[in-house]
């Protein structure tokens, strides 16, 4: 039996109506089994990764408290992005919702379909800004600080949504 742990996840969307699929997306994770949602970032607007001719995305970070194995997680995190009609195409193309795991309590993990702290977390911008709104004291399994990594962060770009 594994015990409680804190899980961070990273979701965006760039596709029918991303606010909504984000909203949605925060309560859905809320009703996981054997989990719930702690806290949840502000919304905030992202200049597109990758392919430029897309549309912004809409981004957030939420912290769930979860008694899932984190295996168990990203499964549900995956039939979470199916249920919300995401069509896997071209890499970080447009998609209705992307959920990613960014952290598992304070595991490290390597898998061939699960890497944890989330390869993306230091340098992306989109995540460490809300990452770093819900969790501003967080440290990362190998010692580095969110806000340490906010701070040397050079991506340029987002924008915080009024609510
Ligand atoms: P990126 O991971 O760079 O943000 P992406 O989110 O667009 O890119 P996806 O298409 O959502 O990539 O995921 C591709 C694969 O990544 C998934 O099939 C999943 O098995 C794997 N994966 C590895 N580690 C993680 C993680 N921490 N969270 C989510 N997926 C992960
Ligand atoms: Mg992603
Ligand atoms: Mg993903």
């Amino acid at each position: 039996m594994s015990g409680v742990v804190t899980a961070y996840i990273g979701l965006g969307s760039n596709q029918k109506n991303p606010v909504g699929q984000i909203r949605t997306a925060l309560q859905e994770l809320d009703g996981l089994p054997q989990s719930q949602l702690l806290l949840q970032s502000s919304l905030y607007q992202s200049a597109p990764m990758g392919p430029a001719n897309q549309p912004d995305y809409i981004n957030a970070v939420a912290a769930l408290e979860t008694r899932l194995s984190a295996d168990e997680l990203l499964s549900a995190l995956q039939k979470l992005e199916l249920l919300h009609q995401r069509v896997r195409q071209e890499r970080w193309g447009p998609r209705t919702l992307d959920l990613d795991l960014l952290l598992f309590g304070d595991q490290s993990i390597s898998s061939e379909h699960l890497v944890v702290p989330h390869p993306g977390l230091g340098e992306r911008l989109f995540v460490l800004q809300p990452l770093f709104e819900i969790a501003p004291a967080l440290v990362l399994p190998n010692n580095q600080a969110v806000a340490a990594l906010l701070d040397g962060c050079s991506e340029g770009g987002l924008q915080r949504l009024g609510d």
